[in-house]
């Protein structure tokens, strides 16, 4: 057991996928690029991090002056590790005028092989900005797919990874949905599957969503991301209604992350993130080109 954190040295970051009593304590909740956003700009030498691992290696990759904590080690994202360098290296050998565009929702190994890195958020926008006219997109298909069709002019590969829980929502249950709440709109992230995006009023980020919502004149939304967001949707647009396109649109590594998960890295048993120095300077390389691209 190591020394007690103080709780005036740390800052509480929580994803907007962790269970809602956990996003209600956390200073600040976002989507895992802003959280990261947020750990960089913060003078606190202690960053609590609810959140899956890739994210808690994000903002040691990020602030590496910092300790960072991750209440619940084990809260692995699976499309985290989607994709090898195996298949990187293959594909750099047998494709010409080739970048390889690493979505942050990925382990620190996989970004530091990277050209850039990007976020749903910030994707059509950064690869649009490549000079390169073949793009690998990797880990998430469908995210790959959504940036794909906005940008005609340069030629996509894609990976074989998703997101097991947006990939497994479809379009009969959003139209379940909508058929149970006529006239709300259907919001989707980017994860989810062609079918269910092409039904949708908007597809984006989870921040985009939210943002859409809050700036949309409908009162009633089908939401299909993972149900955490609900929280932030109803804590920022009391007014309105939303609903999820299933109940158990839920991740099963972010609701690990429990009150007590963090009250046990406070009371000095948490491990900290490390990323080996190798790779965390190739990963970070790989984050700054992003933030240079999406200015
Ligand atoms: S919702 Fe999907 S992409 Fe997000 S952490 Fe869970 S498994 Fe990974």
């Amino acid at each position: 057991m190591g020394n007690c954190i103080d709780r005036a040295d740390a800052l509480v970051l929580a994803h907007y996928y962790a269970p809602d009593v956990v996003q209600a304590a956390a200073d600040f909740v976002g989507d895992s690029f802003a959280l990261a956003q947020r750990a960089v700009a913060s003078d606190k030498p202690v960053i609590v991090f609810c959140g899956v691992s890739f994210m808690g290696e994000s903002a040691k990759i990020l602030c590496p002056e910092k300790q960072v904590y991750l209440p619940a080690p084990d809260a692995h994202c699976p499309m985290a590790d989607m994709a090898t360098e195996e298949e990187i290296a293959a594909m750099r050998a047998s494709v010409p005028d080739l970048a390889v565009v690493v979505y942050v929702n990925s382990s620190a190994r996989l970004k530091s092989h990277a050209d850039v890195v990007v976020t749903s958020a910030n994707a059509v926008k950064v690869v649009s900005r490549l000079k390169e006219k073949n793009i690998y997109f990797i880990p998430d298909k469908n995210l790959g797919a959504f940036v794909a069709a906005q940008l005609p002019e340069k030629n996509f590969y894609f990976g074989h990874g998703c997101c097991p829980i947006h990939n497994a929502t479809t379009a009969d249950e959003a139209r379940a949905a909508l058929a149970a709440h006529p006239g709300a709109l259907l919001l989707s992230h980017a994860e989810c599957p062609a079918a269910v995006r092409a039904m949708s009023a908007f597809v984006g980020s989870t921040a985009g969503m939210i943002a859409y919502a809050e700036g949309s004149d409908a009162k009633e939304f089908v939401i299909a991301t993972e149900a955490g967001t609900l929280y932030e949707l109803s804590r920022r647009c009391p007014e309105k209604k939303f609903y999820p396109t299933r109940t158990d649109f839920l991740c099963a590594d972010m609701k690990k992350i429990t009150p007590e998960a963090v009250e046990n890295v406070f009371a000095g048993n948490g491990i900290p993130v490390e990323v080996e120095a190798p790779v965390a300077d190739r990963a970070r390389r790989a984050l700054r080109r992003m933030l240079e691209l999406a200015q």
